[in-house]
């Protein structure tokens, strides 16, 4: 079988309730749209913050990006160095300006942040 590639976008909740249903058919190919939706615009990766995939399958272990400052580190290990600051490891504070590496917007990154994937 050869492997393909194919990249859906489902706008709105009710094509991705109508798609559900009714299954889609591409060609002859009928693709598992349940399996899709789940695992391309739901899950979120731990470790590089980056929609479309999860920690399993995360091709940057080694160089993972924060979800709320998007620099380099895990998210569990963002801290904040303001002097005095009350945030938590791993926790936004109000010193913290939050960057999506998704999009590059001043949010924090998270699944479904961004349109561009
Ligand atoms: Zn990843
Ligand atoms: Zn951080
Ligand atoms: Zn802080
Ligand atoms: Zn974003």
């Amino acid at each position: 079988m050869k492997a393909s590639m194919v990249v859906f976008a489902v706008k709105g909740s009710k094509m991705v309730e109508k798609v559900l249903k009714g299954g889609l058919r591409v060609g002859r190919v009928e693709y598992d749209v349940e399996k899709f939706v789940a695992a391309g615009l739901n899950s979120f990766c731990g470790v590089c913050s980056r929609c479309g995939h999860d920690d399993a399958k995360c091709v940057s272990l080694m160089m993972p990006v924060c979800m709320l400052c998007a620099r380099k580190h895990l998210t569990k290990d963002h801290k904040c160095n303001m002097v005095g600051c009350k945030g938590h490891t791993g926790q936004n504070c109000v010193h913290t300006v939050n960057r999506c590496v998704n999009c590059n917007g001043e949010h924090i990154a998270k699944a479904n942040c961004c349109v561009k994937m």
